[in-house]
């Protein structure tokens, strides 16, 4: 009896353990989440967003089933509460997914002499099209060179939907050609030779960023 008494001891302490790191985890990984702005500045992001999926929705991409998907999962963040501007991040949008499903997509929001302003429009645009691809690809933030062409195409694809520009069939950043681009930033990541991009086919995208 006393033995048993001690194992369930044990046991318990062994339970009490696990939750403990669990909670600390939890707590370190909810602290590492990008802050959120104060609510005016919030609400102001999410009109410009509405106004840009409305000029994405009037155009070519927006009507395409690509367009339609991207916009989609877009509008799931906005209706969750989860597309968030945030000063804390270093690109135009960020998309964070958590091991226990929480997922999010950040925004950034420029701080400049104690201020907090909005992005363009079209940077804005680039940056949740850009993310909206991970959100749906995304395999727990490991990309690859064919999964941020895909990501780089759709947001220069809104972008352009913002500004009125017309794309040419080579997709260019800073005038290089966009997989050139890719491959030159992000010279660690894995080709994925099965990487079907979102509504689309791998040929297309091989075609419109000059990947080989
Ligand atoms: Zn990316």
């Amino acid at each position: 009896m006393k033995a048993l008494g001690r194992f369930w001891l044990r046991m318990a302490a062994i339970v009490a353990i696990g939750l403990a790191c669990l909670v600390a985890a939890y707590r370190y990984r909810t602290s590492q989440r990008p802050g959120p702005v104060p609510r005016d500045v919030q609400r102001e992001g999410l009109r410009l967003v509405e106004q840009i999926l409305r000029k994405v929705a009037a155009t070519d991409f927006g009507r395409s089933r690509r367009g339609r998907l991207l916009a989609e999962k877009i509008g799931d963040f906005i209706r969750r509460d989860r597309l968030i501007f945030t000063p804390d991040i270093s690109w135009q949008a960020g998309y964070r997914r958590e091991s226990l499903g929480y997922e999010a997509l950040y925004v950034k929001v420029l701080r400049i002499g104690g201020r907090l302003l909005h992005q363009e429009p079209e940077f804005i645009a680039e940056g949740i099209f850009h993310e909206a691809v991970h959100a749906l690809r995304g395999r727990g933030g490991h990309s690859s060179i064919e999964e941020e062409c895909d990501g780089f195409a759709a947001g220069l694809a809104a972008g352009a939907a913002v500004t009125g520009a017309k794309l040419p069939e080579l997709l260019l950043i800073d005038g290089e050609p966009l997989a050139r681009f890719v491959l030159r930033s992000y010279p660690n990541l894995p080709r994925n030779p099965d990487y079907r991009p979102v509504g689309q086919s791998r040929q297309w995208l091989l075609q419109r960023t000059g990947l080989r």
